[in-house]
């Protein structure tokens, strides 16, 4: 929507809006506001509204800490989910720096940098994610567990338990918000659901991921459960993925097919995909940030362990759906809902400007289940696994220049660090595995 600033005091003024959060992201995916009352709202919309970057993770030191949030106007958002009376609004901010340049640690800002790449190019991103989550019950405390009395899988519908009645007020608050949500069902784990909207623009779907998210949390919680994007939160059951679906466009034409080329699929898809390959490992740090996410990587649970695409088998990382047109589209399979999305597709679309600069062949795709190759088979295929360990991906993101260069210096070096920190802790615990298995025998 094209606010200007006067049709934003209106809005708040009509629709009797008392608060307004200033929404951005940090490094580390996690969203962040600063609430003003209307009375300031027209400071915050001249870009004056001044925060402490010192107090967010990654951001900046005490020293140089004043960080100014310039609201885009675009997504203004009245939050369905609260009173009719004194309403609260959302503006999604670019975090700048005190001299009016934007600030380099601001993870919308490293997606618009890569975007304008995009541009340059000719074209525009755009991508759709298919987000995944866990509904669990709450303990006395109101504090999350692992626990669900649900019993359904894939597809299932069953008396509606829950879980489903959360779902679909999820999808209602969701429609409410101007989200087209394109279909939603039960996933394979008991208790796990996806819901999938329709794609948009590149940083248009990175802040729908970010208001998807809240939105699935705040309606939980008013049904007693407790949603999470954790990628894995119990072990023997599937994780939960964020598969993305990206294709590039000029001049309003999706250039990703081309009935001549082969299986339909242009030059371009296919070098698209060859540089996304050749950089996966490093991406894979910023797709998958967590210690956990690497339990979700493992064979057996619908998630991609190697490095491999395919026109038809669901099993490697990268698989091209059946639809062509309009609708044709790489899927990258890797991707958990814990990434911050900003990052996540800017790294994606820089490795895959970077194949179609360089005319980056993918391997041949393989369209068998790659579990079910010897590992010579593999080798001989030239398969590789993704990185197995957070520590792993850290270090190919370490050695891969070009896409610590996609972040830029501050969020890579920060970054980096953040997440050695985060696995030696990891490393230093002693788990409840360990101790089943050893204390006794030992
Ligand atoms: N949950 C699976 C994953 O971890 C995906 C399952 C599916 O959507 N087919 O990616
Ligand atoms: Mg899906
Ligand atoms: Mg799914
Ligand atoms: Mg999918």
């Amino acid at each position: 929507k094209n606010y200007t600033k006067e049709d934003i005091m209106n809005l708040v003024e009509e629709e009797d809006v008392e608060f307004i959060r200033l929404q951005f992201t940090d490094m580390f995916g996690c969203l962040k506001n600063m609430a003003i009352t209307s009375s300031q709202l027209l400071k915050a919309l001249d870009n004056k509204c001044m925060f402490d970057g010192s107090a967010i993770e990654g951001f900046v030191k005490i020293e140089e800490s004043d960080l100014f949030l310039y609201p885009d106007l675009s997504t203004l958002e009245i939050f369905p989910w609260r009173p009719q009376q004194g309403k609260v609004a959302r503006l999604i901010c670019d975090v700048y720096r005190p001299g009016g340049e934007p600030f380099e640690g601001d993870s919308r800002y490293i997606l618009r940098r890569a975007l304008k790449e995009a541009e340059e190019m000719g074209y525009t991103f755009k991508v759709g994610p298919e987000c995944e989550f866990f509904l669990f019950h709450m303990d006395e405390n109101a504090m999350p567990t692992t626990i669900s009395h649900e019993q359904a899988g894939y597809f299932d519908l069953g008396p509606v338990d829950l879980g489903e009645n959360a779902r679909r007020d999820m999808v209602l608050t969701l429609e409410d918000m101007g989200f087209v949500v394109e279909s939603s069902h039960h996933e394979a784990a008991p208790a796990q659901h996806e819901i999938d909207f329709e794609y948009d623009e590149a940083l248009a779907t990175a802040d729908n991921i970010m208001t998807f998210k809240l939105t699935v949390k705040t309606i939980a919680k008013r049904h007693g459960l407790h949603a999470t994007f954790m990628p894995k939160p119990k072990a023997g059951v599937n994780g939960s993925g964020m598969h993305i679906n990206m294709s590039l466009s000029r001049d309003g034409r999706n250039i990703f097919q081309d009935p001549e080329g082969k299986d339909g699929l242009s030059r371009e898809a296919y070098y698209f995909i060859g540089g996304i390959m050749k950089h996966i490992k490093a991406i894979t740090a910023i797709t998958n940030p967590l210690v956990n996410s690497y339990k979700r990587l493992v064979p057996g649970y619908e998630a991609p362990v190697y490095i491999a695409w395919s026109t038809t088998n669901r099993s490697p990382l990268i698989r091209i759906p059946a639809s062509r047109g309009d609708e044709t589209r790489i899927e990258l399979r890797s991707p958990d809902p814990a990434a911050n999305p900003y990052l996540a597709l800017a790294v994606c679309l820089r490795a895959g400007l970077e194949g179609i600069r360089e005319k980056i062949e993918p391997p041949e795709s393989v369209n068998c289940n790659i579990f079910f190759m010897s590992d010579e088979e593999k080798s001989l295929a030239g398969i590789e696994r993704l990185p197995g360990t957070l520590f792993e991906a850290i270090e190919e993101l370490e050695k891969d220049e070009f896409i610590r260069n996609s972040l830029g210096n501050h969020v890579a070096n920060k970054y980096i660090e953040a997440k050695k920190e985060e696995w030696n802790k990891y490393c230093a615990q002693i788990t409840d595995w360990e101790i089943d298995e050893y204390l006794y025998r030992y």
